[in-house]
């Protein structure tokens, strides 16, 4: 069974096919385009590019298109992408206006271009499920909670094949096994003691902290939208609520051009005055620019923050994750994170931390108490796994 994930930004579309077989699973191909203009060509190309290479004799192969959806009012886990649940998802355009319209938009041209291949999503809300109600609640009336005023949490896709292969490399098979099954079963296999505690912090482009105890998240550190938690590339991270009204009114600010401003002028972008790249920001700081040393300041502080949330309720750790473009490539970032933590067991090797870029590693100590370590992460082959999930039970 092969499974093309497409992940569809404003202006770029990214591909990973896949082939699903009794026991094995595989990458047959990726590739992608940016500054995308046409979305229809762009599925062209990408479906020609497919058939050249020989990893599809034809698109009639594809059993479905996954989608790395994010959110839709009233849905939840992996879904059909028909009508009814698109008109979901715009009806939240405005919390996530970064990414529900390209994804509505995009997912309409792989409907018209593609008819007859199931087009399935697996929404970025999924893994949260199951975390304790107070965890997802914010103290409002209980109307707004019924409008859709919570905690969502999201980067569920990466978080969970994080608690998955840190549950496979600590040698816990069974925890893995139960991160397999989650959106059958809600999480209610049986795992032996002592409990996986694990914190895993995708930094990237977009970054969020999670919690997991035995394969199930307990909170995520995004919120109602993914503009909220930790500072991002350009979007704000948490703000105080009334600091907007507070603006609106006392300079004049609309709303329109303040939500502009909280999804493409604020976080790592804002705070530095300079760029959303990272790796601008460290170049940068090293030659003594302010602005980029207190960006890379407050996303250190705020994944401290939120990684001392979780240690707390987890009751201590065993091991804390770092994935994505940040957290798989900024040796300094990290470090920064992890220091004077050692009373809390958490330590690194610098020399090894200086080595590992994109690779599975431990870079803590050998003997020290919790296991510090890079995993890749690996968003599409966990959308690819729901989706082949999701096409077996719908033939039964
Ligand atoms: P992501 O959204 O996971 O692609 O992460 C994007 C962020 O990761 C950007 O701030 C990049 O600067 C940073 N990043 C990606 N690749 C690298 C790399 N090879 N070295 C350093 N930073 C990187």
């Amino acid at each position: 069974m092969k499974i093309l994930v497409a992940n569809l930004g404003s202006t770029s579309l990214k591909y990973r096919l896949f082939e699903f077989a009794v026991g094995q699973e595989r990458m047959l191909a990726r590739g992608g385009f940016e500054r995308v203009t046409d979305y229809g060509a762009a599925i062209d190309q990408c479906l020609a590019e497919l058939v050249r290479g020989g990893a599809l004799q034809s698109e009639q192969e594809l059993a479905a298109v996954g989608f790395k959806t994010i959110m839709a009012r009233g849905i939840n886990g992996c879904v059909r992408l028909d009508a009814a649940v698109l008109a979901a998802m715009e009806a939240f355009n405005e919390i996530a206006p970064a990414h529900n319209p390209p994804y509505v938009n995009g997912v309409r041209r792989f409907a018209q271009r593609m008819p007859q291949t199931p087009l399935v999503g697996l929404f970025e809300t999924a893994f949260y499920q199951w975390a304790p109600e107070a965890a997802g609640r914010y103290a409002v009336p209980e109307a707004w909670y019924q409008a859709g005023v919570r905690r969502w949490g999201f980067h569920g896709a990466s978080h969970k094949f994080v608690a998955e292969r840190s549950a496979e490399l600590l040698g816990r098979a069974d925890v893995a096994e139960r991160v397999r099954q989650l959106y059958v079963d809600g999480g209610r296999r049986a795992v032996a003691a002592p409990e996986l505690r694990v914190v895993s912090c995708h930094l990237g482009g977009s970054s969020s902290v999670t919690g997991i105890r035995n394969g199930v998240a307990v909170g995520n550190s995004l919120g109602m939208s993914p503009q909220s938690g930790l500072p991002h590339n350009n979007r704000v991270g948490d703000l105080d609520a009334f600091a907007l009204p507070y603006l609106m009114r006392t300079t004049g600010l609309g709303l329109a051009e303040a939500e502009r401003l909280m999804c493409a002028e604020s976080g790592l972008k804002g705070l530095s005055g300079l760029s959303n790249d990272i790796r601008d920001l460290v170049s940068q700081a090293a030659s003594g620019h302010t602005g980029a040393q207190v960006a890379l300041d407050v996303l250190v502080h705020q994944t401290r923050h939120w990684i001392g949330a979780y240690f707390l309720e987890l009751n201590g750790v065993d091991a804390v994750v770092f994935t994505a473009g940040i957290g798989e490539n900024q040796v300094g970032v990290r470090a920064a994170i992890c220091r004077d933590l050692d009373r809390l067991g958490i330590q690194l090797d610098p020399e090894v931390n200086a080595t590992v870029r994109a690779q599975e590693a431990v870079i803590s100590p050998a003997n020290a108490p919790v296991k510090v370590m890079v995993i890749p992460t690996n968003e599409e082959l966990v959308v690819a796994r729901e989706v082949r999930r999701y096409l077996e039970q719908a033939k039964r």
